[in-house]
Protein backbone atom coordinates (compact mmCIF):
# COMPACT_ATOMS: atom_id res chain seq x y z
CA UNK A 1 0.00 0.00 0.00
CA UNK A 2 1.44 3.44 -0.65
CA UNK A 3 2.63 5.85 2.27
CA UNK A 4 -0.31 8.03 1.42
CA UNK A 5 -2.71 5.94 1.66
CA UNK A 6 -1.60 4.29 4.94
CA UNK A 7 -1.47 7.98 6.41
CA UNK A 8 -5.13 8.76 5.30
CA UNK A 9 -5.89 4.93 6.58
CA UNK A 10 -4.19 6.14 9.92
CA UNK A 11 -5.65 9.38 10.47
CA UNK A 12 -9.44 7.89 10.27
CA UNK A 13 -8.78 4.97 12.31
CA UNK A 14 -7.32 6.96 14.83
CA UNK A 15 -9.72 9.95 15.19
CA UNK A 16 -12.36 7.57 15.42
CA UNK A 17 -10.45 5.62 18.09
CA UNK A 18 -9.86 9.22 20.04
CA UNK A 19 -13.52 10.19 19.51
CA UNK A 20 -14.49 6.85 20.38
CA UNK A 21 -11.91 7.04 23.71
CA UNK A 22 -13.24 10.21 24.94
CA UNK A 23 -16.99 9.58 24.28
CA UNK A 24 -16.80 6.30 26.31
CA UNK A 25 -14.96 8.03 29.16
CA UNK A 26 -17.32 10.66 29.55
CA UNK A 27 -20.04 8.05 29.45
CA UNK A 28 -18.06 6.44 32.36
CA UNK A 29 -17.85 9.88 34.00
CA UNK A 30 -21.42 10.83 33.64
CA UNK A 31 -22.78 7.02 34.83
CA UNK A 32 -20.75 7.18 37.68
CA UNK A 33 -21.55 10.37 39.56
CA UNK A 34 -25.14 9.87 38.72
CA UNK A 35 -24.34 6.90 40.49
CA UNK A 36 -23.27 8.84 43.63
CA UNK A 37 -25.66 10.95 43.51
CA UNK A 38 -28.22 10.56 45.96
CA UNK A 39 -25.90 10.25 49.13
CA UNK A 40 -22.89 11.91 50.27
CA UNK A 41 -19.92 9.44 50.45
CA UNK A 42 -19.54 8.09 54.11
CA UNK A 43 -16.15 9.05 54.57
CA UNK A 44 -17.68 13.30 54.34
CA UNK A 45 -21.03 12.66 56.34
CA UNK A 46 -20.15 14.56 58.70
CA UNK A 47 -18.17 17.69 56.52
CA UNK A 48 -20.15 17.70 53.50
CA UNK A 49 -23.78 18.76 53.08
CA UNK A 50 -26.09 16.43 50.33
CA UNK A 51 -27.12 20.01 49.05
CA UNK A 52 -23.35 20.51 48.40
CA UNK A 53 -22.87 16.98 47.15
CA UNK A 54 -25.78 16.98 44.70
CA UNK A 55 -24.45 20.53 43.28
CA UNK A 56 -21.02 19.04 42.61
CA UNK A 57 -22.97 16.24 40.68
CA UNK A 58 -24.64 18.52 39.08
CA UNK A 59 -21.96 20.81 37.80
CA UNK A 60 -19.57 18.01 36.62
CA UNK A 61 -22.87 16.35 34.57
CA UNK A 62 -23.16 19.89 33.06
CA UNK A 63 -19.67 20.07 32.40
CA UNK A 64 -19.42 16.78 30.62
CA UNK A 65 -22.55 17.14 28.62
CA UNK A 66 -20.91 20.38 27.05
CA UNK A 67 -17.50 18.84 26.03
CA UNK A 68 -19.46 15.79 24.57
CA UNK A 69 -20.11 18.20 21.63
CA UNK A 70 -16.70 19.82 21.74
CA UNK A 71 -15.22 16.54 21.36
CA UNK A 72 -17.48 15.73 18.62
CA UNK A 73 -16.91 19.56 17.03
CA UNK A 74 -13.41 19.24 17.31
CA UNK A 75 -13.33 15.90 15.43
CA UNK A 76 -15.35 17.40 12.51
CA UNK A 77 -13.14 20.45 12.40
CA UNK A 78 -10.06 18.50 11.81
CA UNK A 79 -11.81 16.23 9.29
CA UNK A 80 -12.76 19.22 7.37
CA UNK A 81 -9.14 20.58 7.57
CA UNK A 82 -7.40 17.46 6.70
CA UNK A 83 -9.29 14.65 4.30
CA UNK A 84 -12.46 17.20 3.10
CA UNK A 85 -9.65 19.60 1.82
CA UNK A 86 -10.49 22.94 3.97
CA UNK A 87 -6.71 23.48 4.67
CA UNK A 88 -6.26 22.79 1.24
CA UNK A 89 -8.74 25.31 0.10
CA UNK A 90 -7.53 28.01 2.65
CA UNK A 91 -3.62 27.45 1.31
CA UNK A 92 -5.06 28.15 -2.67
CA UNK A 93 -7.67 31.27 -1.63
CA UNK A 94 -4.42 32.86 0.41
CA UNK A 95 -2.16 32.38 -2.81
CA UNK A 96 -4.73 33.54 -5.27
CA UNK A 97 -4.20 37.21 -4.07
CA UNK A 98 -1.00 36.62 -2.30
CA UNK A 99 2.43 35.87 -3.55
CA UNK A 100 3.70 32.65 -2.03
CA UNK A 101 6.75 33.77 0.76
CA UNK A 102 6.99 34.25 4.42
CA UNK A 103 3.93 36.88 4.49
CA UNK A 104 1.67 34.01 2.64
CA UNK A 105 3.06 31.58 5.03
CA UNK A 106 2.51 33.93 8.51
CA UNK A 107 -1.15 33.98 7.07
CA UNK A 108 -2.09 30.50 6.22
CA UNK A 109 -0.96 29.57 9.90
CA UNK A 110 -2.88 32.72 11.15
CA UNK A 111 -6.05 32.24 9.56
CA UNK A 112 -5.95 28.56 10.47
CA UNK A 113 -5.75 29.57 14.30
CA UNK A 114 -8.37 32.28 14.05
CA UNK A 115 -11.04 30.19 12.22
CA UNK A 116 -10.39 27.38 14.49
CA UNK A 117 -11.08 29.97 17.12
CA UNK A 118 -14.18 31.01 16.00
CA UNK A 119 -15.91 28.02 15.36
CA UNK A 120 -14.71 27.26 19.17
CA UNK A 121 -16.36 30.40 20.27
CA UNK A 122 -20.07 29.31 21.00
CA UNK A 123 -18.95 26.47 23.14
CA UNK A 124 -16.88 28.67 25.22
CA UNK A 125 -19.60 30.71 25.24
CA UNK A 126 -22.18 28.21 26.59
CA UNK A 127 -19.32 27.05 29.05
CA UNK A 128 -18.62 30.56 30.51
CA UNK A 129 -22.45 32.42 29.96
CA UNK A 130 -23.95 28.86 30.51
CA UNK A 131 -22.86 26.26 32.83
CA UNK A 132 -20.43 28.80 34.92
CA UNK A 133 -23.18 31.29 35.15
CA UNK A 134 -26.13 28.51 36.04
CA UNK A 135 -23.98 27.49 39.18
CA UNK A 136 -22.67 30.51 40.30
CA UNK A 137 -18.79 30.73 39.18
CA UNK A 138 -18.91 32.99 36.38
CA UNK A 139 -18.70 36.64 37.53
CA UNK A 140 -17.54 37.87 34.12
CA UNK A 141 -19.69 40.66 32.49
CA UNK A 142 -19.68 40.22 28.39
CA UNK A 143 -18.01 43.48 28.39
CA UNK A 144 -15.00 41.77 30.28
CA UNK A 145 -14.96 38.71 28.16
CA UNK A 146 -14.80 41.01 24.99
CA UNK A 147 -11.85 43.09 26.43
CA UNK A 148 -10.32 40.08 27.61
CA UNK A 149 -10.42 38.36 24.30
CA UNK A 150 -8.52 41.57 22.39
CA UNK A 151 -6.44 42.19 24.69
CA UNK A 152 -5.50 38.25 24.43
CA UNK A 153 -5.46 38.77 20.59
CA UNK A 154 -3.28 41.73 20.69
CA UNK A 155 -0.52 40.10 23.45
CA UNK A 156 -0.88 37.19 21.16
CA UNK A 157 -0.07 38.78 18.24
CA UNK A 158 2.37 41.00 19.39
CA UNK A 159 4.38 37.99 20.92
CA UNK A 160 3.55 34.91 19.03
CA UNK A 161 3.89 36.50 15.50
CA UNK A 162 7.73 37.89 15.58
CA UNK A 163 8.15 33.74 16.55
CA UNK A 164 6.24 31.89 14.16
CA UNK A 165 7.45 33.99 11.32
CA UNK A 166 11.22 33.42 13.39
CA UNK A 167 10.21 29.27 13.18
CA UNK A 168 8.79 29.49 9.66
CA UNK A 169 12.06 31.03 8.20
CA UNK A 170 13.97 28.89 9.67
CA UNK A 171 12.11 25.53 8.58
CA UNK A 172 13.31 27.11 4.79
CA UNK A 173 16.55 28.63 5.30
CA UNK A 174 18.12 27.00 8.48
CA UNK A 175 18.71 24.12 6.86
CA UNK A 176 18.85 20.27 7.91
CA UNK A 177 18.74 20.71 11.62
CA UNK A 178 15.99 23.68 11.17
CA UNK A 179 14.38 22.49 13.80
CA UNK A 180 17.16 22.30 16.57
CA UNK A 181 17.46 25.86 15.90
CA UNK A 182 13.97 26.25 16.12
CA UNK A 183 14.14 24.00 19.54
CA UNK A 184 16.12 26.59 20.74
CA UNK A 185 14.15 29.65 19.98
CA UNK A 186 11.03 28.25 21.58
CA UNK A 187 12.90 27.57 24.23
CA UNK A 188 14.09 30.94 24.82
CA UNK A 189 10.94 32.60 23.87
CA UNK A 190 9.38 30.36 26.84
CA UNK A 191 11.79 31.61 29.42
CA UNK A 192 11.45 35.23 28.02
CA UNK A 193 7.68 34.65 28.53
CA UNK A 194 7.81 33.43 32.11
CA UNK A 195 10.18 36.37 33.27
CA UNK A 196 7.83 38.83 31.71
CA UNK A 197 4.63 37.39 32.40
CA UNK A 198 4.50 38.71 36.23
CA UNK A 199 5.11 42.28 35.29
CA UNK A 200 3.91 42.91 32.14
CA UNK A 201 1.62 40.27 30.96
CA UNK A 202 -0.40 39.46 33.54
CA UNK A 203 -1.11 43.25 35.11
CA UNK A 204 -3.12 43.58 32.28
CA UNK A 205 -5.63 41.16 33.04
CA UNK A 206 -5.74 41.43 36.94
CA UNK A 207 -4.77 43.58 39.71
CA UNK A 208 -2.60 42.74 42.09
CA UNK A 209 -2.25 44.53 45.08
CA UNK A 210 0.06 43.52 48.30
CA UNK A 211 -1.16 41.22 51.13
CA UNK A 212 -2.52 44.09 53.42
CA UNK A 213 -3.36 41.23 56.36
CA UNK A 214 -0.47 41.62 58.73
CA UNK A 215 -0.85 38.78 60.79
CA UNK A 216 -1.12 36.71 58.20
CA UNK A 217 1.83 38.17 56.27
CA UNK A 218 3.56 37.06 59.23
CA UNK A 219 2.84 34.13 59.25
CA UNK A 220 3.78 33.03 55.77
CA UNK A 221 6.62 34.56 55.89
CA UNK A 222 7.90 32.53 59.20
CA UNK A 223 6.79 29.76 56.83
CA UNK A 224 8.89 30.36 54.34
CA UNK A 225 11.53 31.41 56.61
CA UNK A 226 11.31 27.74 58.09
CA UNK A 227 11.18 26.29 54.50
CA UNK A 228 14.44 28.21 53.13
CA UNK A 229 12.45 30.14 50.89
CA UNK A 230 12.83 33.95 50.18
CA UNK A 231 10.22 35.67 47.84
CA UNK A 232 9.90 39.47 46.35
CA UNK A 233 6.23 40.06 47.95
CA UNK A 234 3.02 38.82 48.38
CA UNK A 235 0.04 40.11 46.44
CA UNK A 236 -3.58 39.51 46.18
CA UNK A 237 -4.97 38.84 42.68
CA UNK A 238 -8.62 40.17 42.06
CA UNK A 239 -9.60 36.57 40.52
CA UNK A 240 -13.29 37.59 41.87
CA UNK A 241 -13.60 39.29 38.90
CA UNK A 242 -14.05 36.37 36.91
CA UNK A 243 -14.78 33.59 38.42
CA UNK A 244 -15.59 32.13 42.02
CA UNK A 245 -13.22 29.30 41.96
CA UNK A 246 -10.04 30.25 43.96
CA UNK A 247 -6.44 29.39 43.76
CA UNK A 248 -2.69 30.40 44.84
CA UNK A 249 0.59 29.97 43.08
CA UNK A 250 3.53 31.55 42.40
CA UNK A 251 5.35 33.76 39.68
CA UNK A 252 8.86 34.57 38.60
CA UNK A 253 11.89 33.12 38.97
CA UNK A 254 14.66 32.55 41.48
CA UNK A 255 14.86 35.01 43.70
CA UNK A 256 11.98 37.30 42.54
CA UNK A 257 9.24 34.78 42.96
CA UNK A 258 6.36 36.36 44.45
CA UNK A 259 3.44 34.66 46.03
CA UNK A 260 -0.02 35.43 44.54
CA UNK A 261 -3.93 34.76 46.43
CA UNK A 262 -6.76 34.80 44.92
CA UNK A 263 -9.16 37.46 46.75
CA UNK A 264 -11.85 34.48 46.36
CA UNK A 265 -8.98 32.20 48.23
CA UNK A 266 -8.95 34.65 51.15
CA UNK A 267 -12.31 34.83 51.67
CA UNK A 268 -12.67 31.15 51.90
CA UNK A 269 -9.80 29.63 54.20
CA UNK A 270 -8.88 30.45 57.52
CA UNK A 271 -5.05 31.99 58.05
CA UNK A 272 -3.89 28.33 59.41
CA UNK A 273 -5.62 26.89 56.02
CA UNK A 274 -3.88 29.65 54.25
CA UNK A 275 -0.50 28.31 55.52
CA UNK A 276 -0.98 24.78 54.75
CA UNK A 277 -2.16 25.95 51.06
CA UNK A 278 1.12 28.10 50.83
CA UNK A 279 3.10 25.11 51.98
CA UNK A 280 2.00 22.79 49.11
CA UNK A 281 2.97 25.42 46.75
CA UNK A 282 6.25 25.61 48.45
CA UNK A 283 6.63 21.62 48.32
CA UNK A 284 6.55 22.18 44.37
CA UNK A 285 9.29 24.04 44.68
CA UNK A 286 10.96 21.75 47.17
CA UNK A 287 10.47 18.86 45.17
CA UNK A 288 11.79 20.99 41.86
CA UNK A 289 8.61 20.13 40.16
CA UNK A 290 8.13 23.16 37.92
CA UNK A 291 12.17 22.58 36.73
CA UNK A 292 11.33 19.05 36.14
CA UNK A 293 8.04 19.59 34.35
CA UNK A 294 9.39 22.29 31.85
CA UNK A 295 12.56 19.49 31.37
CA UNK A 296 10.05 17.39 29.96
CA UNK A 297 8.23 19.88 27.94
CA UNK A 298 11.27 20.98 26.10
CA UNK A 299 12.40 17.43 26.08
CA UNK A 300 9.22 16.47 24.33
CA UNK A 301 9.02 19.37 21.73
CA UNK A 302 12.51 18.66 20.43
CA UNK A 303 11.24 15.43 19.41
CA UNK A 304 8.30 16.25 18.24
CA UNK A 305 10.13 19.04 16.01
CA UNK A 306 12.34 16.44 14.95
CA UNK A 307 9.72 14.58 13.87
CA UNK A 308 7.71 17.43 11.81
CA UNK A 309 11.62 17.95 10.47
CA UNK A 310 11.14 14.29 8.64
CA UNK A 311 7.69 14.87 7.92
CA UNK A 312 7.45 18.20 6.26
CA UNK A 313 9.89 16.38 3.36
CA UNK A 314 7.77 13.56 2.78
CA UNK A 315 5.36 14.15 -0.10
CA UNK A 316 2.67 11.54 1.35
CA UNK A 317 2.89 13.45 4.69
CA UNK A 318 0.66 15.95 2.44
CA UNK A 319 -1.23 14.32 0.25
CA UNK A 320 -1.92 11.59 3.44
CA UNK A 321 -3.78 14.06 4.93
CA UNK A 322 -5.98 16.11 1.93
CA UNK A 323 -3.14 18.21 0.88
CA UNK A 324 -1.69 19.33 -2.64
CA UNK A 325 1.97 20.62 -1.49
CA UNK A 326 2.56 23.73 -3.25
CA UNK A 327 5.37 22.65 -5.90
CA UNK A 328 6.83 25.87 -6.53
CA UNK A 329 6.66 27.39 -3.06
CA UNK A 330 7.43 26.62 0.48
CA UNK A 331 5.19 24.57 2.33
CA UNK A 332 6.67 24.70 5.63
CA UNK A 333 3.50 26.48 7.01
CA UNK A 334 1.29 23.46 5.62
CA UNK A 335 3.66 21.15 7.41
CA UNK A 336 3.16 22.98 10.80
CA UNK A 337 -0.12 23.39 10.94
CA UNK A 338 -1.06 20.02 9.70
CA UNK A 339 1.32 18.83 12.88
CA UNK A 340 -0.47 20.61 15.03
CA UNK A 341 -3.91 19.70 14.07
CA UNK A 342 -2.91 15.45 13.83
CA UNK A 343 -0.35 14.93 16.33
CA UNK A 344 -3.35 15.49 19.59
CA UNK A 345 -5.58 12.50 18.04
CA UNK A 346 -2.60 10.54 18.68
CA UNK A 347 -1.37 11.72 21.95
CA UNK A 348 -3.88 12.06 23.96
CA UNK A 349 -3.40 8.23 24.67
CA UNK A 350 -0.81 9.13 26.42
CA UNK A 351 -2.81 11.50 28.60
CA UNK A 352 -2.79 8.98 31.88
CA UNK A 353 1.25 8.89 31.70
CA UNK A 354 1.50 12.83 31.66
CA UNK A 355 -1.75 12.94 34.70
CA UNK A 356 -0.02 10.09 36.37
CA UNK A 357 3.19 12.01 37.04
CA UNK A 358 0.91 15.25 37.92
CA UNK A 359 -0.85 13.58 40.87
CA UNK A 360 2.38 11.73 41.80
CA UNK A 361 3.82 15.46 42.47
CA UNK A 362 0.76 16.85 44.08
CA UNK A 363 0.28 13.63 46.69
CA UNK A 364 4.58 14.89 47.12
CA UNK A 365 3.82 18.08 48.09
CA UNK A 366 0.74 17.56 50.06
CA UNK A 367 3.72 15.26 51.92
CA UNK A 368 5.48 18.35 52.15
CA UNK A 369 3.00 20.27 53.46
CA UNK A 370 2.32 17.99 55.87
CA UNK A 371 6.08 18.20 57.69
CA UNK A 372 5.65 21.77 57.54
CA UNK A 373 1.79 22.16 58.77
CA UNK A 374 -0.14 20.18 60.73
CA UNK A 375 -1.93 18.05 58.20
CA UNK A 376 -5.44 18.55 59.51
CA UNK A 377 -5.03 21.95 58.13
CA UNK A 378 -4.04 21.16 54.54
CA UNK A 379 -7.28 18.77 54.86
CA UNK A 380 -9.70 21.10 56.48
CA UNK A 381 -8.34 23.39 53.47
CA UNK A 382 -8.34 21.25 50.37
CA UNK A 383 -12.35 20.15 51.68
CA UNK A 384 -13.12 23.42 51.67
CA UNK A 385 -11.64 24.06 48.22
CA UNK A 386 -13.08 21.24 46.68
CA UNK A 387 -16.94 22.11 48.18
CA UNK A 388 -16.31 25.79 46.79
CA UNK A 389 -15.10 24.61 43.51
CA UNK A 390 -18.05 21.68 43.27
CA UNK A 391 -15.55 19.00 42.34
CA UNK A 392 -17.25 15.67 43.11
CA UNK A 393 -16.30 13.55 45.52
CA UNK A 394 -17.12 10.52 42.97
CA UNK A 395 -15.42 10.68 39.86
CA UNK A 396 -15.28 7.86 37.64
CA UNK A 397 -11.76 6.22 37.80
CA UNK A 398 -10.96 5.67 34.78
CA UNK A 399 -11.67 8.57 33.87
CA UNK A 400 -9.20 10.52 36.71
CA UNK A 401 -6.55 8.47 35.01
CA UNK A 402 -7.19 10.40 31.84
CA UNK A 403 -7.58 13.91 32.78
CA UNK A 404 -7.33 14.58 36.82
CA UNK A 405 -3.89 16.89 37.18
CA UNK A 406 -4.74 16.47 40.61
CA UNK A 407 -5.49 13.30 42.86
CA UNK A 408 -9.42 13.35 43.61
CA UNK A 409 -10.20 14.42 47.11
CA UNK A 410 -10.92 10.79 49.03
CA UNK A 411 -7.31 10.08 47.56
CA UNK A 412 -5.32 12.93 49.48
CA UNK A 413 -7.45 12.98 52.55
CA UNK A 414 -6.88 9.43 52.82
CA UNK A 415 -3.36 10.02 52.36
CA UNK A 416 -3.41 12.72 54.95
CA UNK A 417 -4.90 10.69 57.49
CA UNK A 418 -2.33 7.98 57.14
ZN1 LIG B 1 -0.20 21.31 43.78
Amino acid sequence: MNPSLTLTLLLAVGLLAHVALKLWLNARQVRHVAAHRGAVPEAYAHTITLADHQKAADYTLAKAGLSQWDILLDAVVLLGWTLLGGLDALNQWLLGWMAPGLVQQVALVVAFMLIGGLIGLPLSLLQTFGVEQRFGFNKMTPALWLSDLFKALLVGALLGLPLLALVLWLMDAGGALWWLWAWAALVLWQLFLMAIAPNLIMPLFNKFTPLEDQALQSRIQALMQRAGFEAKGFFVMDGSRRSAHSNAFFTGFGASKRVVFFDTLLKQLSPAEMEAVLAHELGHFKHRHIFKMMAVSFATTLVGLALLGWLAQQAWFYTGLGVVPNMAGSNSALALVLFMGVVPVFSFFLAPLSSWRSRVQEFEADAYAGSQTPPSDLASALLKLYQDNASTLTPDPLFVKFYYSHPPASERLARMQA
